[in-house]
């Protein structure tokens, strides 16, 4: 059982996800990229890196571009 807190949920979210169950009843667990809670226990990824995963596995070397290009345009740093 993971027993990472710190990420930032509202209130009313962390009520449900804590129990390791969302508000719709379904298991949750952490995705394993990211750390959201997601009801996608078999993938343990949630919505958002999964699409990416798939879609990076698929041309990782496009992926790889696409990257340094956003780093490019970001300078480098994390910025806003
Ligand atoms: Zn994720």
């Amino acid at each position: 059982m993971l027993t990472n807190t710190n990420i930032p949920l509202k209130s009313k979210e962390r009520r449900f996800y804590m129990r390791g169950i969302n508000e719709y009843g379904e298991t949750t667990v952490q995705c394993r990229i990211c750390g959201k809670w997601t009801p996608m226990t078999g993938t343990k990824l949630c919505d958002r890196c999964w699409e990416l995963e798939t879609r990076i596995e698929r041309d990782p070397e496009l992926a790889r571009k696409i990257l340094e290009q956003v780093d490019k345009r970001k300078g480098g740093t994390h910025g806003t």
